[in-house]
Parts: C-alpha cells; sequence; structure tokens
C-alpha cells in the first residue's frame, strides 16, 4: 500500500507564526471614568481645563486631551485662581486638596474609587493609632495621595532596607497595605518577610491590589507561559504596565518588552520567535493595542488567539461634582463617551 499525500491528516506545525492576546487587558474602569471625566469636563466647561499630574499614566492619552484643550500641570499653585481642575485617577492628599481649596478652583476628583477605598482604610487606622506599613514604589503618585491622608502613622515599604528600617510603636497595632497596581506575587513575598519580623502584622481588611492589576496578570501568566515574546503596550511611568513584564517573564516568557507605540517594536526581537504574546496596561487604548497587531500580521503573525482569563463589567460613574454640573444643565451624565 502507499501512502497518498492527499488524505493525510495536517498535523500542527509547532513553528507556524502565532500571536496569543491577552484577556482582561487594556482600560479599566477608573482610567475610563477618568479619561471620560476629563472630555466631559472640556465638552462642558470648554477649554482649558487643569488637570493634576497625567491623568493616567499614558503617553497617547495625554496628548490627545492636551490637543483638546487640557493643560497638565504639576501642582495646583500654577492653576490660575477660579479655574477647573480635574485630580487625575492615582488620588491626592488632604494638602493638595486644601491648596486647590485655598486658589478657589473648580475641582473634579477623578481619583479612581479602588485608590480612595485604600485612603479610608488608611484614615481609618491612623484613627485607631496604628502603624501603616504601606507597600509601594516611592515617588509614585498614588503612594505619595494615600500616604499623604496620614504621614505620621504611614511608612512606605519599598523594597528590603524599608522592611529592615520600618519602626513600630505597639506589635498589636499594625496593619500592611499596598498600592493598588502591584504584582500580587511580589506583594505577598513582602508580606512574608514583614511578618517575619513582625508576626501580629495585621491584613488589609480586603485586598489593596485591584480587580483590573490582578485579572491582567493572571492573563498574562497563562500568556507569558506559552510565548517566545512578549509585548506589553504601555508607558513607562504605568506601573500595573512594567508588573505585566515582570509577571511574563516570571511565567516563563522567553522575552518582554513594554512599547508606548508599535513603532518601537525592533525587528531583532523576532528571531526564532513562533509565538508572540500581546497585551497592554489598564490606561491604554485598545486602538494602540490594533496597531501591534497590524504590525505584527504584517511580519506573518497574523494568526490571533485570544486567551480569555476574566470577564470584567466594572464601571463606576462620574465623579459627583460633575455629575451635579452636569445633570442641573440637563446634559449626559452617562460615563459614556463619543470618541473620535
Ligand atoms: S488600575 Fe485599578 S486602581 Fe488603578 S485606576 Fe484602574 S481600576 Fe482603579
Amino acid at each position: 500500500m502507499t501512502a497518498n499525500n492527499n488524505t493525510q491528516t495536517a498535523l500542527p506545525n509547532p513553528t507556524a507564526k502565532k500571536v496569543l492576546l491577552a484577556s482582561p487587558r487594556g482600560y479599566c474602569a477608573g482610567v475610563d471614568r477618568a479619561v471620560i471625566a476629563v472630555e466631559k469636563a472640556l465638552d462642558h466647561y470648554g477649554a482649558p481645563v487643569y488637570v493634576r499630574k497625567e491623568i493616567v499614566h499614558n503617553k497617547h492619552v495625554v496628548t490627545s486631551l492636551e490637543k483638546r484643550g487640557a493643560i497638565f500641570v504639576d501642582e495646583v499653585d500654577v492653576v490660575p485662581e477660579g479655574s477647573v481642575l480635574v485630580f487625575s485617577a492615582h488620588g491626592v492628599s488632604p494638602a493638595v486638596v486644601a491648596a486647590a481649596q485655598a486658589r478657589n478652583l473648580n475641582t473634579i476628583d477623578a481619583t479612581c474609587p479602588l485608590v480612595t477605598k485604600v485612603h479610608r482604610e488608611v484614615q481609618r487606622f491612623a484613627n485607631e493609632d496604628y502603624d501603616i506599613l504601606l507597600i509601594g514604589h516611592e515617588g509614585h503618585e498614588e503612594v505619595e495621595g494615600t500616604a499623604g491622608e496620614a504621614p505620621d502613622h504611614v511608612q512606605l515599604i519599598d523594597g528590603a532596607e524599608s522592611i529592615a528600617t520600618a519602626k513600630i510603636r505597639d506589635p498589636k497595632k499594625v496593619v500592611w497595605l499596598s498600592q493598588t497596581t502591584l504584582s500580587v506575587d511580589e506583594t505577598m513575598q513582602t508580606v512574608l518577610k514583614l511578618r517575619e519580623k513582625y508576626p501580629t502584622l495585621q491584613n488589609p481588611p480586603s485586598d489593596d491590589i485591584c480587580y483590573a492589576t490582578q485579572n491582567r496578570q493572571v492573563a498574562i501568566k497563562k500568556v507569558g507561559a506559552s510565548s517566545d515574546l512578549v509585548i506589553v503596550v504601555g508607558s513607562a511611568n504605568s506601573s500595573n504596565t512594567v508588573r505585566l513584564v515582570e509577571v511574563a517573564l516570571e511565567a516563563g516568557a522567553k522575552a518582554a518588552y513594554r512599547v508606548d507605540f508599535a513603532s518601537e517594536i525592533q525587528d531583532a526581537w523576532f528571531a526564532d520567535v513562533s509565538t508572540v504574546g500581546v497585551s497592554s496596561g489598564a490606561s491604554v487604548p485598545e486602538e494602540l493595542v490594533d496597531e501591534v497587531l497590524e504590525y505584527l500580521a504584517n511580519r506573518g503573525y497574523g494568526d490571533v488567539e485570544t486567551v480569555l482569563t476574566a470577564e470584567e463589567d466594572v464601571q463606576f460613574s462620574l465623579p459627583k461634582e460633575l455629575r451635579k454640573e452636569l445633570k442641573a444643565a440637563g446634559e449626559d451624565t452617562s460615563n459614556k463617551q463619543k470618541r473620535n
């Protein structure tokens, strides 16, 4: 009997080029709300609308809003008295709120409700005279805002040295809290080290690392384990984006890179690469991911398989000051916005 090539079953080709697309990825509910808040404020009040710090940590989003008339400032003292000022999704300390009030600014607080939740935890534990060990990255805006709720009670834990130098007054009154966008695994390792030093260390009342950060890490873990190369779309100052690159490498990806735009991808990354994993940080619009997929398709990686690890349906309503203003003017108060 002779073999008939026409009837042979095709075997999967292990070297075929393909893309594993992580899901969930990209915009979270807090980012979506903050960006829409600035867009609606621009529509309602007209330009300029001032925004303290980057509304979310993404170059493309910031540049797009600047083109529409948003002005990003580092501190409130440069904002003209009486102007409209939006606080970013990362949150602000009470000192910043007071500075804005002193300048008679019309403020809209776009702090993500999940960041506000951590602020409330700090207030509560500080009122009960706890020492609060806040795990996070020094200099990150969210950490500055959260610690600013009770600077006398909060100590930042960012690396081994800060664990060694932390000082606790009463071992029965010590709790750890965290920035919302950290690596889940790395944070738990830090907690283990803290607990070796302070066995009575209390846990937060609920997870501080937010659902979006956790979901994107779970998805990239699965993608990273089967990828030769992982590309994460997002900006360098986006904490959750940088964590996705680290998590992909820990999961087994042979290489992982962060890019703001498809134009930053380098051909040299593709030597011996069959499977490319793709994801994006929580502040990244999907159009930037589409551009990366187009780049990959043009290089033979047109076969895209979605790796879905969770469905998300979280939505936050617009900041209450803005809703009140829009309602009084008979305008749409939903957190939906047409984007060109
Ligand atoms: S990453 Fe999490 S905490 Fe940050 S804005 Fe999004 S939902 Fe809120």
